[in-house]
């Protein structure tokens, strides 16, 4: 039975001059099943050339080249490789064996790639294996294998797909005569058995056993002949049931497990990649908690001053350091008073806005250090502290914002715990000198701390708190008056508070209190650093993806030879493609978990010195921010994996495989 037909085939190459090099011309020949054919000829003379044809390795030529009835130069590509995996199987002189494959991976991968089952698989390899003595092997890596073995591991992996012909190029170039022999008595079985098997050699040893001699002399057939004393062996009862996967394609886990054998070889060249991107993910992942580190931070100050029966009013400002010494004129204080009842009074609300229930308040935050300051004593010694903000106590307190002592009256003043600091546990009773510079109007009063206040978010600073009306009349004493900073409406109920709120937040002239200002300040702070930190990120994430790039880049020349087997054996170009794909998202996916144990780590270390050095730590982590650092990482090694990979899918496999 004709299983090959070749008419009038003619290979030319193109050279690089536009010129072209006829490798094979006007070649005729047919082949049938169960010959053992060598094709002999000197080096150069288009042997190979004519395997990867009769192979579907390359389908560029001129003429006829049927098989079954199918004209190779007409197939497309999907049929080809589908050809090349069913029909065909390819042994070769340098082996091609997959070096990161076990012996058993390798026999399987031709059925890898056709996704059959992982028990018929192993099932079918290792009957192969057994049938060519090497199944105890079957663990082994290539390279811990002999020649004479590794060639018989390339025969199994060419016969586990049950194909009708093998071609064989030079396989008994690189072994012994003993062990040449042996491939040889194996091959001879396969035909006889009833396959059709080319095989290229250049002794005339094995030529001689062989059941036809074709000679090729610069492309051309020279001579064609038929051994007479040829003997069939026995046929050897075939039990390898017929397996053919028509449409099943190499499957993602697969794809998967072949990328992650091939992440492992080269294990410390792709963790310390992963240790890059890594650097890049968990520096996003403490960018974005740092963001929400002060937003939590703002809103618990804000929430800390909460009342529902207080409204605070402070006048707006673009810029947040003059807004915080706002003075109120008493025309603007008159002026609120009127727009707030006549919006009270349009939206029918009995209450109004008056001497009564407009309270005022007063805020100094000492930057420069000079301003406000305390004297005390202790054992004896007087000493200088500093203070960062002196407000007035303000109506939003009640018994719950003091840790210990009372509210401040005449003569009397409140710290934060920072006082603790300072004096010791016992502090309440204790006297202070205070020294206060109000807009050039001096103020120094010595005083007795009534209590301590609880400001948890101010802790690593000292801050006074003072009675409104005591620091007022401490300035008339100086004959000056003390313009306030701070408004705060005391509302007869919760509607009207938010009434009042509501308008003032949408009102140009006002804004909410000074927690709320802190807050915006915070936010404005945060969204700077954010974007600075972003950008740094996104450079290093840019930085992360070109490393990605290069190495997979180096990864697919480095295994070059590997994609020419692969497809030798039929893989698609999608297959090729999903492996290094696949590859890609592996590095995405450990880069994302070593970047999340280093964020934590850091987020730890920043942790402890932000509350060393302030007294709280702006950080909080959310869990979606893992999230997004693994999905991330991931579209950035696959984007970056894009061109490696389809470079690796569109190498042409003749080409892969005449690499050294
Ligand atoms: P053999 O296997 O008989 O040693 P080949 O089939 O490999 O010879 O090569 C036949 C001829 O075709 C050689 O002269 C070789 O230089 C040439 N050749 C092979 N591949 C290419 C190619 N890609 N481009 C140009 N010439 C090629
Ligand atoms: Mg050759």
């Amino acid at each position: 039975m004709t299983k090959i037909e070749i008419k009038n085939l003619f290979k030319k190459y193109p050279l690089d001059n536009k010129e072209e090099f006829t490798a094979l011309s006007n070649i005729n020949l047919s082949f049938h099943q169960g010959e053992l054919v060598a094709i002999v000829g000197e080096s150069g003379s288009g042997k190979s050339t004519l395997m990867n044809l009769i192979g579907g390795l390359d389908s560029k030529f001129e003429g006829d080249l049927i098989v079954d009835g199918l004209n190779l130069r007409d197939l497309p590509d999907k049929q080809l490789d589908k050809y090349r995996k069913n029909k065909v199987g390819f042994v070769f002189q340098s082996f091609n064996l997959i070096s990161h494959l076990s012996v058993l991976d390798n026999v399987c991968s031709a059925l890898t790639l056709s996704n059959v089952p992982e028990k018929i698989k192993t099932k079918k390899a290792l009957e192969l294996l057994t049938k060519l003595g090497i199944e105890k092997y079957a663990k082994r890596k290539p390279t811990q294998l002999s020649g004479g073995q590794k060639q018989r591991v390339a025969i199994a992996r060419a016969l586990i797909n049950d194909p009708d012909i093998i071609l064989a190029d030079e396989p008994t170039g690189s072994l012994d005569s003993k062990t040449t022999q042996q491939i040889l008595e194996i091959l001879k079985q396969i035909a006889d058995d009833g396959k059709l098997v080319i095989m290229v050699t250049h002794s005339e040893k094995v030529s001689s056993v062989c059941s036809r001699v074709i000679e090729i002399f610069d492309g051309q057939i020279v001579s064609d002949t038929k051994n007479k004393n040829y003997k069939k062996n026995r046929k050897k009862k075939n039990n390898n049931e017929h397996f053919k996967a028509e449409k099943q394609h190499l499957s993602l886990k697969s794809a998967l497990k072949l990328a992650f054998h091939n992440m492992w070889t080269n294990k410390i060249k792709n963790i310390l990649m992963a240790f890059g991107v890594a650097i890049s993910i968990s520096s996003m992942i403490l960018m974005l908690s740092f963001g929400s580190g002060l937003t939590d931070y703002v809103t618990n100050v804000a929430s800390d001053y909460t009342n529902p029966l207080v409204v605070p009013v402070s006048k707006k400002s673009d810029n947040m350091i003059s807004s915080l010494s706002s003075y109120w004129t008493e025309e603007e204080i008159s002026s609120l008073t009127e727009e707030l009842n006549s919006f009270l009074s349009k939206n029918n609300e009995e209450f109004t806005v008056s001497d009564e229930n407009l309270k005022r308040g007063f805020t100094m935050i000492n930057l420069t250090g000079n301003l406000a300051s305390i004297d005390y004593s202790v054992d004896n010694e007087i000493k200088t502290q500093s203070l960062f903000c002196l407000y007035t106590t303000p109506p939003t307190y009640n018994e719950t914002n003091l840790i210990e002592g009372n509210f401040s009256g005449e003569n009397e003043v409140m710290f934060n715990s920072y006082i603790y600091n300072l004096l010791g546990d016992e502090v309440v009773g204790k006297q202070v000198d205070i020294y206060v510079n109000i807009a050039g109007i001096e103020v120094k009063k010595t005083v007795d701390i009534s209590g301590v206040v609880n400001t948890s978010t101010f802790d690593g600073i000292l801050c006074v708190y003072v009675d409104y009306d005591f620091l007022e009349k401490c300035v008339i004493e100086q004959n000056k008056s003390l313009t306030p900073t701070d408004i705060y409406i005391i509302t007869g109920n919760e509607n009207q508070t938010n009434l009042l709120k509501n308008y003032i937040k949408t009102s140009d002239k006002y804004s909410g209190s000074m927690e709320e200002r802190l807050a915006d300040m915070f936010s404005e702070m945060s969204n700077t650093i954010s974007i600075a930190l972003a950008v740094i990120a996104g450079i290093s994430l840019i930085v992360s993806a070109i490393m990605i790039l290069t190495v997979l880049y180096m990864s697919v020349s480095e295994r070059t030879k590997e994609i020419g087997v692969l497809k030798a054996i039929g893989a698609r170009r999608r297959d090729i493609k999903n492996i290094f794909v696949s590859e890609s998202f592996l590095i995405g996916l450990l880069s994302a978990v070593v970047g999340i144990c280093l964020s934590l780590i850091s987020f730890g270390i920043f942790s402890i010195l932000f509350n060393a050095l302030l007294g709280f730590a702006p950080l909080s982590l959310r869990w979606y921010y893992f999230v997004i650092a693994i999905l991330l990482s991931v579209l950035i090694s696959m984007l970056s994996g894009l061109y490696p990979s389809s470079k690796a899918s569109k190498m042409d496999p003749v080409e892969s495989l005449r690499r050294e």
